[in-house]
């Protein structure tokens, strides 16, 4: 059986070609809870909340948001806290097996249910958890900061609801909007509480802004923060402008995720060296092999997402499979 230093030892190498910011600056906050910052205008208006390093090793988020408090940033109405999340597994990141500081015990972007948060459970990634909580439970709009094993174009996940549709296409980037229903294996943050609720009008998006390491992704991030920003009424365009790319947002495109393809064994291989977002014209193509199984297309114009065997291990979703989505207004 193969090992996942086997697997991943096979795979494309990406270059390393951001610097991690020290973020050592920011650990005293004023929230009381450390890497979280708040700021109040003293206006009513809504909580608008960034967060990157959900996953410790996607570094772009973390450039964004020590961007934003570097700059000094301070809302026009209602109330903003930029933050970071698994700041431990970030510390512990290293070139040399940067795949490595996703998370420490388990992944933080799967622990957001009530049932887990509640639960006598432990481990680094909970107790962090836990101590956001609060905050996050005082948010409306979350923006909440990824990206991606593979180079690929960015997506916003806009999780299952009209509400996280229309909130991704508001802020009209990046240009796909991914629709899907998170993870039979945990609850991601995005889907969290009152965000997850369809007669709430709090509400969270998630984005992978490209490739981890890619110089494009920390530009996609600061974008996007300040798009989403922006349409929150938080903080005024005006103060925004500095953070945003200058091209035009292409006409969106919403797919929707029909099923994920989770791994059975460790002797799994793509058909193709997929990177995200290939479209499969036929049916019944083989895209896949996971033992002696055969994972086949199951329409037409099928669009592969976020492929990547870097986490590979029975059990983990190692694609998802995608529609265009029509009639999403
Ligand atoms: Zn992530």
């Amino acid at each position: 059986m193969k090992t996942l230093e086997q697997i991943r030892a096979k795979l494309h190498e990406y270059p390393i070609e951001v610097a991690f910011p020290d973020i050592a600056a920011w650990k005293t906050g004023n929230t009381g809870v450390d890497y979280m910052h708040t700021f109040d205008s003293g206006v009513a208006g809504p909580h608008a909340m960034i967060l990157a390093l959900t996953h410790g090793n996607e570094v772009s988020g973390a450039i964004a948001v020590d961007q934003l408090l570097r700059s000094e940033l301070r809302p026009a109405k209602g109330r903003l806290t930029l933050g970071f999340g698994n700041v431990d597994a970030y510390h512990r990141f290293d070139s040399g097996n940067p795949d490595a500081s996703r998370f420490i015990d388990e992944d933080m972007n799967r622990v957001w249910s009530t049932a887990r948060l509640d639960s006598a459970d432990d481990s680094r990634e909970l107790r962090r958890a836990r101590a956001l909580r609060p905050i996050v439970d005082s948010v409306d709009f979350l923006l909440d900061l990824h990206s991606m094993h593979e180079e690929a174009p960015p997506l916003m996940l806009s999780g299952p609801l009209a509400k996280g549709i229309r909130f991704a296409t508001d802020i009209g980037v990046p240009e796909h909007v991914i629709v899907d229903g998170g993870h039979a294996n945990g609850k991601r943050l995005r889907d969290y509480g009152a965000f997850g609720d369809p007669a709430s009008p709090k509400n969270a998006l998630l984005i992978e802004t490209g490739q981890h390491f890619s110089v494009r992704s920390k530009d996609v991030a600061l974008d996007a923060a300040s798009r989403f920003l922006s349409k929150t009424g938080v903080v005024t365009a005006a103060d925004l402008k500095d953070f945003m790319l200058h091209a035009a947002p292409a006409l969106q495109q919403v797919l929707q995720v029909t099923q994920a393809v989770i791994a059975g064994t460790m002797d799994f291989e793509f058909a193709q060296d997929f990177r995200g977002l290939e479209m499969i014209e036929r049916a019944g193509a083989v895209i896949a092999r996971d033992g002696d199984k055969q994972i086949v297309t199951p329409y037409d114009d099928c669009v592969i997402v976020m492929p990547s065997l870097r986490h590979l291990g029975p059990g983990v979703t190692v694609m998802r499979l995608a529609r265009a989505l029509e009639n999403w207004q």
